[in-house]
């Protein structure tokens, strides 16, 4: 074992990760743990838009009302508080270190509302793609007290006496294994799009890092709340945004009939991604689906919209949603629909934390995509995942520095970190009968089937005997490369085994909860239940059983909870 020590390990260099880093590196030494480069962080790929709310002199509260809204009431309203709080600080933060945002003619920063809300508090990056966020930060951190450990993919968080006391982590590219001592640890390893067949999200979206923990013995959080994007290219799965409903791209069914008309009159295709996603699944499902699979984006009308704009905005949005179309479905946009269906693009739930990011756990921390702290409730709202990214990076950053700053260094639990060596060096070595892919497959399939945007008791118990029998399957795996130089074999193997764990809280809290709300809908209870539901799920690990299940209630400060129309 390769011994290393930093006063604060990060895990992920995505959004969240960076920001937290940029934190911590001001006071402490800092230790980056990624298992890809930052720039291939799923972060990336998001299309920068980011919800800065409120500018000086602006009243959040809109905001914040429609946030909440959004995620069904299920948000945490103190939290939410704070995301309205602390936006345009970060905003500032962000262009002093030297982020671009669009601008107008006069110079003030452009703002639009994306979907599900009216107040225009949504900005963009100046070059329409989150990698200039991860890029700037990651040049911040070079000059600081920051040492990144790129391709190393952690295997497990040591805890001793109930304190974080480091992580272990295999070097992807030598198969070396390393035990790193920190004082504290912020996991921010994003989210588990790929425990669906259907998603936006990049490959190394495993939820590694929430798997982790919760083995570690953090709980996790509203779980059962999974989003689906509303416009996914049908076969691939990438993104098309909410953009391209904003500047007026309709969705049409097999009839030609703009349906959204039917369930949000007012909102029609910008209200909330669960109501859309929702609508069109129904439209499919009830035989109006093009091809009986898919249903139609249209911006053939678009282009001369923004042909003599002097701002480049929304024109370059325009311009990616051809290029995306005509790489990934070869659809020439200005003369044909694009066929889109729902996809899973984020979750919810996570890693429970605070306000500050802290878990039950001392000197464990979380933020980002992998945690809850529940701003985003049973529906995230557009562009609010990376203010949360932001706001809670930072926040974490500042408290895993302040209890680092605190204590000198525990005791290293050597002996749990040659076990986790012994266990990796066994499943490198693993000779079983079943092949990790075709186990990914069916656990992928059995999500999208019975665990999707339509749920019922039905399916969810199918989709549960499925995953423990998963479960079983894994102990007899068969890895096929017993080298140790990019082993990805092994890789995929740890990264399964993450996904069969979230699969099955997955389940268990979409089992559990009897009702619809937001992003859950049970067809068998397909009203919101407010008397016996307004509480958040949590989870806890208990072995090789299944995990156990309690509730806590949401945090209602301004906003009682209403009907929710759109
Ligand atoms: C296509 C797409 C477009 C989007 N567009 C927007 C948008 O415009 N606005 C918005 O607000 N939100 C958007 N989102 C959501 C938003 O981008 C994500 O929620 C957010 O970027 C997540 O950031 P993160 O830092 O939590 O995690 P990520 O960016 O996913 O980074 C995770 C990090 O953890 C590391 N990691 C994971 N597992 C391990 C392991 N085992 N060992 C070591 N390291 C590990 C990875 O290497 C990576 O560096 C979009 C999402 C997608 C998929």
């Amino acid at each position: 074992m390769i011994f290393q020590t930093h006063d604060v390990i990060i895990i992920g260099a995505g959004l969240a990760g960076l920001r937290a880093a940029i934190e911590c590196s001001k006071f402490v030494d800092v230790g980056i743990v990624s298992k890809v480069y930052p720039v291939r962080s799923h972060t990336v790929s998001a299309t920068g838009a980011i919800h800065i709310s409120p500018a000086p002199g602006e009243d959040p509260e809109e905001y914040m009302r429609e946030t909440i809204k959004g995620g069904d009431y299920l948000n945490d309203q103190d939290a939410v508080e704070i995301m309205a709080q602390e936006g345009f600080t970060e905003l500032i933060h962000l262009e002093d270190i030297g982020v671009v945002f669009h601008r107008d003619l006069d110079g003030t920063i452009i703002r639009s509302s994306p979907g599900g809300m009216t107040t225009r508090t949504a900005t963009i990056v100046s070059s329409g793609w989150a990698q200039e966020l991860v890029c700037t930060l990651q040049e911040q951190l070079l000059k600081r007290r920051t040492t990144f450990y790129n391709e190393f993919f952690i295997t497990s968080i040591l805890i001793k006496d109930g304190v974080c006391r480091g992580i272990t982590a295999i070097d992807i590219k030598s198969g070396e294994f390393y035990g790193f001592r920190a004082k504290s640890v912020i996991i921010a390893t994003g989210g588990w799009g790929r425990v669906y067949a259907i998603t936006s999200n990049s490959h190394i979206c495993t939820g590694d890092g929430t798997a982790i923990a919760f083995r570690a013995g953090a709980p996790l959080k509203d779980m059962e709340f999974v989003q689906f994007h509303p416009t996914v290219l049908y076969g691939s799965g990438i993104l098309i945004s909410e953009t391209a409903r904003v500047i007026g791209g309709r969705l049409l069914n097999s009839n030609g009939e703009q349906f959204m008309k039917k369930y949000a009159p007012r909102f029609k295709e910008i209200a909330p991604r669960d109501v859309v996603s929702q609508a069109m699944q129904r439209e499919i499902d009830e035989g109006r689906g093009i091809e009986g699979s898919y249903i139609g984006l249209d911006l053939r009308q678009m282009r001369k919209r923004f042909r003599r704009q002097k701002i480049p905005f929304f024109k370059q949005r325009f311009d990616a949603f051809a290029d995306l179309a005509e790489t990934y479905a070869l659809i020439d946009i200005d003369q044909e629909i694009i066929p889109v269906i729902p996809g899973e693009h984020f979750t919810m739930g996570g890693i429970k934390t605070d306000v500050w990011g802290e878990t039950p756990i001392k000197g464990l921390y979380a933020a980002g995509e992998c945690a809850c702290i529940s701003v985003q409730g049973a529906n995230r709202e557009g562009a609010n995942a990376l203010t949360e990214c932001l706001i809670f990076g930072r926040r974490a950053g500042i408290r895993a520095t302040e209890f680092a700053r605190k204590i000198d260094f525990l005791e290293f639990p050597r002996d749990q970190a040659e076990s986790e060596e012994q266990k990796l060096v066994n499943l490198r070595n693993a000779k079983g009968h079943y092949d990790v892919n075709a186990i990914r497959q069916e656990l992928q399939h059995t999500m999208w089937k019975n665990v999707g945007l339509f749920r019922n008791k039905e399916g969810l118990e199918t989709a549960l005997k499925k995953i423990i029998e998963l479960k079983s399957k894994f102990k007899e795996i068969d890895i096929g490369d017993d080298s140790k130089i990019f082993n990805t074999a092994l890789i995929y193997a740890l990264e399964l085994k993450n996904l069969i764990d979230l699969s099955e809280c997955i389940v268990l809290g979409a089992l559990n909860r009897k009702e619809h709300r937001g992003a859950h809908y049970r067809e068998d209870f397909p009203q919101r239940d407010d008397k016996n539901w307004l509480k958040h799920s949590i989870f806890n690990y208990n072995g090789e059983n299944s995990p156990i299940l309690s509730f806590e209630d949401v945090v209602i400060t301004r906003f009682p909870p209403k009907a929710r129309e759109y």
